[in-house]
């Protein structure tokens, strides 16, 4: 069986958030809206003046920066989210994993309001659980349904740190390369030719506009180029993503989190790490990889070992290697990447990334 994931609804613009009741009314009356410190105070007070003079009633709740079972039950066990008819995460990944895991757990309408696109989370159907400290990932659940309707306010995404949307390109770029990887292996049959063109089309976005939208959150302004990324790196990504699979740079970007300060990087840049690698275990033509490396270099983005702290590359290689037989999204990979095969392409990786 083939099967396709969707938002029901994608939404960007520019200062739209003071408009969100009007297109969120048709969800429910009783909003409640997840998000860390910062992210709330980045929008409460515009998401509230849309519920001035509208029928909707809206509440604001604070979640932990971690996206743990813990802070979860906490969460939905708050008289507020227990009464709401429309549960709304405004943040990042962390408050969109513990909305999305109580919008399906209580069958609610979910709505998602990014802060950031720092990665394709807002229109996915998975969440993934943390340990109570964030610094591991204690497991992950798959739902039937994309959240009811997702919501960007460029204006906002021009604001936040132009990291973020680097870290977003990164994850979007990967999508592509980690789609055609799962198409091609034995499971590949149930992956649609929509999500692959969707896929492809986030590619093609982030490569043509995403120097022109880093410049425009660096300044601070929203450009049709800043829209068309974020289009790119939260709805196609997020989408496209969803709807074929990961394998090798999520495989290495998640376990590049083991490294002294792993977790100072961003999911994006990790993963950006672990695309190189796996355009090299794949073979792509050197000219492939390297405008993958120029462009991530522009943006900021780490595309080695090197680029992440690491000193002893060789060494480090080896030993991240061993781990990564198993791993959950390697085995998507029809290539050789044993041990030592593995081990060269970081090598190779960096030694590519020395020559640009
Ligand atoms: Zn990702």
């Amino acid at each position: 069986m083939k099967r396709l994931r969707f938002p029901g609804t994608f939404c960007v613009g520019n200062d739209i958030l003071k408009n969100f009741a009007s297109y969120a009314s048709c969800y429910g009356k009783k909003m409640v809206f997840i998000g860390g410190h910062r992210s709330l105070l980045a929008v409460r007070e515009l998401l509230a003046e849309s519920f001035q003079d509208s029928e909707c009633s809206c509440e604001f709740v604070e979640c932990g920066k971690t996206a743990s079972l813990s802070e979860i039950r906490r969460i939905a066990g708050l008289q507020e989210v227990k009464d709401a008819d429309v549960i709304c995460a405004a943040g990042g990944g962390s408050c969109m994993d513990i909305a999305r895991t109580i919008g399906n757990g209580s069958k609610k309408s979910l709505i998602m309001i990014p802060t950031t696109v720092a990665s394709d989370a807002p229109c996915s159907f998975v969440s993934v659980f943390y340990s109570d400290d964030g610094s591991e990932v204690i497991g992950d659940e798959l739902y039937h349904k994309c959240p009811d309707m997702v919501f960007v306010d460029s204006k906002v995404i021009a604001d936040a740190p132009a990291r973020q949307i680097a870290s977003g390109m990164g994850d979007a770029l990967a999508t592509f390369y980690e789609a055609r990887t799962c198409k091609q292996n034995a499971n590949g049959t149930g992956i649609t030719a929509t999500a692959m063109a969707l896929a492809g089309l986030s590619r093609e976005m982030v490569l043509r506009d995403g120097y022109a939208a880093y410049q425009s959150v660096e300044l601070g302004i929203v450009t049709t180029q800043l829209e068309n990324v974020i289009e790119a790196n939260c709805f196609l990504s997020g989408v496209g993503g969803a709807n074929t699979g990961c394998a090798a740079a999520h495989g290495i970007g998640d376990y590049l989190c083991k490294l002294p300060g792993g977790h100072d990087f961003m999911h994006g840049e990790r993963v950006y790490v672990g695309l190189m690698v796996q355009m090299i275990l794949e073979q792509y033509p050197k000219e492939e990889i390297r405008k993958l490396m120029t462009f991530g270099k522009r943006i900021k983005l780490p595309v080695c070992l090197g680029d992440l702290g690491v000193e002893n590359i060789k060494e480090t290689a080896k030993m991240l290697t061993v781990g990564l037989q198993g791993d959950h999204f390697m085995v998507n990979l029809s290539c050789d990447y044993s041990e030592h095969i593995l081990a060269g392409a970081f090598v190779y990786a960096q030694c590519l990334a020395e020559t640009i």
